[in-house]
Parts: structure tokens; sequence; C-alpha cells
């Protein structure tokens, strides 16, 4: 078994390095290039030495779920390394939307009108136009953030032509209780047909078959820092 723990630099660069290999072999299985996947290190609740020794490997893409915890974390890292780039992957509240589009490069869960409109305003305020995913809804769960499947490519379109947001790919969170993978060829349907090219799908426990699938980038978390430790 792997360490849960890996602390040191060496466990962090050995977990990375076994989830790129884990990632590289998953493309060519499905003849894709490895290089058309992206991993984002999901860094939420990690704690510094951790980020550290990650970013000491050469990662450069992380991924946090709260604005507030994402600025405590990376707004002295990101001076220091400005080649960063974060993504939001958490639910995001309109009144927080000109914070997050000064901090992140990626908003991957816009998932409503209105939060569209609040980041048109945050983008012409902030001068930054992070780019967006629209988040999905696929397995239609009452409580979960995220488009319909029925509204999403309507969504889509409304943001382009109406809104004039560029938006770069559709994102998903599976359903815990089922398989993941009719949920991500869904979310692949949806992106062809709303013309996007870009597919965030695939956790620690399914991001090889996120890539089978088609994603363009997997969010990993406890995989590849050991799981969280609440503090
Ligand atoms: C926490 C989180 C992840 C990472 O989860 P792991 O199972 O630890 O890999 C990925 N995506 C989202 C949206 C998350 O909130």
């Amino acid at each position: 078994m792997t360490d849960l723990y890996p602390n040191s630099i060496d466990g962090i660069a050995a977990a990375r390095a076994e989830i790129l290999t884990r990632i590289a072999k998953a493309a060519k299985q499905a003849g894709r290039s490895a290089d058309a996947i992206d991993l984002v290190a999901v860094s939420k609740v990690q704690p510094d030495d951790r980020i550290d020794a990650m970013l000491a490997t050469g990662q450069r893409i992380f991924g946090e779920n709260r604005v507030q915890e994402a600025q405590g974390r990376w707004s002295d890292r990101r001076e220091a390394c400005p080649d960063l780039q974060l993504h939001l992957i958490g639910p995001l509240q309109t009144n927080k939307a000109e914070d997050a589009c000064a901090l992140f490069d990626v908003i991957e869960t816009l998932d409503r009108e209105k939060l569209a409109g609040a980041l048109v305003k945050a983008m012409e305020k902030t001068g930054r136009t992070p780019r967006l995913y629209v988040q999905v809804n696929t397995g239609d769960e009452p409580q979960k953030a995220g488009l319909t499947v029925g509204e999403c490519v309507a969504f889509v379109k409304h943001c382009q032509s109406d809104l004039g947001l560029q938006i770069e790919g559709l994102m998903c969170i599976p359903p815990v209780e089922e398989p993941a993978a009719p949920h991500f060829a869904l979310l692949a349907k949806l992106a062809a047909r709303a013309g996007l090219e870009k597919l965030s799908m695939g956790m620690s426990s399914d991001f090889e078959l996120g890539v089978r699938l088609g994603a363009t980038s997997v969010r990993v978390g406890s995989a590849l820092f050991g799981e969280r430790v609440k503090a």
C-alpha cells in the first residue's frame, strides 16, 4: 500500500509520478495523447508542507473549492510562481465573483444565469478573464449544483451569444453512489453538442475512466496528497 500521508518531498513526487503514469497509460489505451490531459492537483484542506512539496515537483495546476481558503493559500505563492494555474472547482456565490476572478485562472463551476451575470461584471471590474467551464448536474440530483442536462447546451449558447462569455468546456461530478461511466459519456456528448472541446471529469477514484472517455483535465486530490486531514 502506498503511504497515505506522503509528507516528504519524495512521497509527494512519487505519488504524482504514479498518477501521471496512470493517466498516460489510460490515454494510450484510448488512443489519445497524454499531452491532451491536464492534471489538476486538488489542494483544498492540505497543509503548507504538502503544497510546497507538490510545487517542488513542478506541478503547476491546482484546484481549490473555496475562494477564501484559496486566497490564503495561494496569494503569496502566486507571486513567487507566475506560471501557476489555479482552478476553482467548488460552488461560487455571486458576491465572491470578483475575488474569484482576481485569483483564479479557470472557473469550472459556472452553474446559473445569475452567476454568469456576476462574472461579466467581475471581469470588467478586475480586468481579468478566467477561462470558464459550465458545470452540469449529469445525475439531475436535486441538491447538487450544475445545469440540468436539458438546459446545458442552451445555457452555453446564451453565455456565448448574449453575454459575450467564452466558455471553454464542461465539468461534472457524478453521483457518488452510481457508476461514473454513463455520466462521463453524457458530458462528452453534451460538450460535442455545444461545440466545446474541454471536459473536466474524473477524480481520485475514477480519473482513468475519465481519460478513457475523453477528459481533457482530471481533478485529483487524495490520490496525490494523501487523505485530506481536517484541521
Ligand atoms: C475535492 C474534489 C476533488 C478531488 O477529490 P479526490 O477524491 O480527493 O480526488 C475533485 N473535484 C471536486 C469538485 C472536488 O471538490
